[in-house]
């Protein structure tokens, strides 16, 4: 069993700077302009820090 990092992008207002960007500690996420963020899933360690940051549950981390 494994977990995998999504983004909800209907959860997401994407009207703003992503404070979760800053929170991965291994700089997985990235962000053009206001969209959702992206997962670089090379670099993401699923730690969920992200996914428990995000206020709007727009990143989950999903047990597969
Ligand atoms: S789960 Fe952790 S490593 Fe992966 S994008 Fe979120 S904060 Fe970064």
């Amino acid at each position: 069993m494994g977990k995998k990092l999504k983004i909800i992008t209907e959860n997401c207002p994407q009207n703003h700077k992503c404070p979760a960007v800053n929170v991965c500690p291994v700089g997985a996420l990235t962000q053009e302009g206001f969209e959702a963020p992206k997962i670089d899933y090379e670099k993401c360690i699923k730690c969920g820090k992200c996914s428990n940051f995000c206020p709007k549950k727009a990143l989950v981390l999903d047990i597969i």
